[in-house]
């Protein structure tokens, strides 16, 4: 019998209910089980693919090419597993389906209703990923909050399926924000109001979380137990701690996996959770620190490169080190308003991906003052094309080079539309998405990040390295050093430097956890650690 966990937010978004949700996955899955996590996403975009980063914080890609919410990221993080786009449910999806289905006849005679149609189509989906992820335990998140119309059928389908699956196999946990007033006082009153709203559809909640800037007051937990038709022990804070990392620890802490295993039936026994407290620790207490340049055009949202951010973490943790970022806006360079010398206070810098014009000359000027002033670089996807056009302007000499996605009329196309996407007519799912293989050369950077000959990285891009230029740019130095099984250049290097410097066409960063960081992110801080001692 699978077992259904809900995850529903109240007060307002941005709770970190994904890190709640991936938590108590992480917590379930140290108890011998098979966890796996649903994120369900009530707009009406099919996906995440067709938002910009400054709407809904960076796109996550999954191993067969999804392009999903960036909690899928966190579950992927916290469990160790790959999930699939069919973790992503949206609004979008469900409707759509259901049109579709209403249009070959597959209801004829009926009218087609929120209630059933699209409900039964919600638990189907949700049903149809326990089935194939063969899990003990599938968390089911909703985004958004309690309230919203959007999130209501989604809400709907979760009531009727409590009943469906009997109540011993699924829980419902309400994750809420006490906030701190100006005068220093802990409010119980926003979570009473969520709870209550909840409870209005027809979802008693059999756990409160309750987020807030400190420790929830004792007094404040009977109060929410007593307003929420709970036991006080139902009741859990989750003030906010130094990384997201330790909230599966701080929650263990307080008698959270045995509460939910004993509401959910489940063998309980101590779980061993010393790995995640070894990186956590190293994590949180560094002796020294690498500064990293982010050079990007969505740097005000931090959200837009969460994988990246993360992958350096899970990186510099196991290079016992600390890690410092600092954010370079490229419209800003492009605009002359940074002084790039700035740069020669970090020990390195990404690149970070990206789409269109704006910005990316102020990328291309920053690669080029890090390139000629020896500090590491680490290109990702746009980063990398950028790399290459730099390569190409001031080390081959082809000053106008460019990719055809920002000057189509280039006398030098360095970068080009990938063959595939010659007649792409629609924009929605249609890059190159997802794992694909990449031939790796021997003595090269690449090989000593990985060690193996063909490694699978996720993709999501429409450009490629023009082959016609490859010949050129090797003669000048530049290597490639990773090949799609199209012969489409995956990772490139220069062959005769002393710096670190790397570009990779796909996002290694979306594969990265702490337990297992990512092999080029590894090598990059290791690399930048190395310089710094020299
Ligand atoms: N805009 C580039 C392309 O489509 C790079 C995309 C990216 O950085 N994800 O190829």
């Amino acid at each position: 019998m699978v077992k259904y966990i809900f995850i529903t937010g109240g007060v307002l978004s941005g709770l970190g209910k994904g890190v709640v949700t991936a938590s108590t996955g992480l917590l379930l899955k140290s108890l011998g089980y098979n966890v796996t996590a649903i994120k369900i996403d009530p707009y009406v975009n099919v996906d995440a693919g067709t938002m910009n980063p400054y709407m809904h914080g960076e796109v996550f890609v999954t191993e067969d090419g999804g392009e999903t919410d960036l909690d899928i990221g966190h579950y992927e993080r916290f469990l160790g597993i790959n999930l699939t786009k069919k973790h992503n449910i949206t609004t979008g999806q469900i409707y759509y389906s259901v049109i579709m289905k209403e249009r070959k006849g597959e209801y004829l005679g009926k009218c087609v209703q929120i209630i059933p149609h699209i409900t039964d189509e919600i638990k189907e989906r949700i049903r149809e990923v326990a089935r194939e992820s063969s899990a003990d335990i599938v968390l089911v998140e909703i985004g958004g909050t309690v309230g919203d119309i959007e999130g209501l059928p989604f809400l709907e389908a979760i009531r009727q399926m409590r009943i469906e699956e009997g109540i011993r196999n699924t829980l419902a946990i309400h994750v809420a924000l006490a906030p701190i007033i100006s005068t220093g006082e802990q409010k119980t009153k926003p979570v009473q109001h969520s709870i209550q709203e909840l409870r209005r559809i027809g979802i008693q909640p059999d756990v409160v979380i309750v987020r807030s800037p400190r420790e929830l007051e004792e007094e404040n937990r009977a109060k929410i137990a007593l307003y929420s038709n709970l036991p006080k022990e139902a009741v859990f804070s989750d003030p906010d701690v130094d990384t997201i990392y330790r909230v599966p620890l701080i929650l263990h802490s307080k008698g959270y996996t045995k509460y939910v295993a004993s509401k959910l039936g489940l063998r309980y026994k101590e779980p061993d959770l010393s790995k995640w407290e070894e990186f956590v620790n190293k994590l949180t207490s560094p002796k020294n620190y690498i500064k990293i340049a982010m050079i990007g055009k969505y740097t005000k949202l931090h959200d837009s490169y969460i994988s990246i951010v993360e992958a350096l973490k899970h990186s510099a943790a196991w290079n016992n080190i600390g890690l410092k970022l600092g954010w370079f806006e490229a419209t800003d360079i492009e605009r002359g308003k940074i002084d790039l010398n700035q740069l020669k206070n970090y020990d390195g810098a990404v690149i970070l991906p990206g789409f269109g014009k704006r910005g990316s000359e102020g990328k291309i000027t920053a690669i080029k003052y890090l390139r000629e002033n020896e500090i590491p670089i680490l290109g990702i996807c746009f980063g990398m094309q950028l790399m290459v056009i730099e390569y190409a302007r001031n080390v081959v000499g082809l000053t106008k080079a460019n990719s055809t996605e920002l000057d189509p009329s280039t006398p030098y196309p360095v970068v080009d539309l990938l063959p595939s996407q010659y007649n792409v007519e629609h924009l929605g799912g249609t890059m190159r998405l997802g794992a694909h293989p990449i031939i790796i050369e021997e003595n090269s950077t690449a090989w000593e990040m990985y060690g193996k000959k063909t490694v699978y990285e996720r993709h999501r891009h429409r450009y490629e390295v023009n082959p016609k230029y490859i010949d050129l740019l090797e003669s000048a130095g530049l290597r490639i050093s990773g090949w799609s099984r199209e012969k489409y250049p995956e990772f490139i290097e220069q062959r005769r430097t002393r710096v670190f410097y790397f570009g990779t066409q796909p996002h290694p960063e979306f594969k990265s956890r702490p337990l297992k960081p990512s092999p080029v992110y590894l090598y990059f801080v290791k690399k930048v650690v190395e310089a710094t001692k020299k």
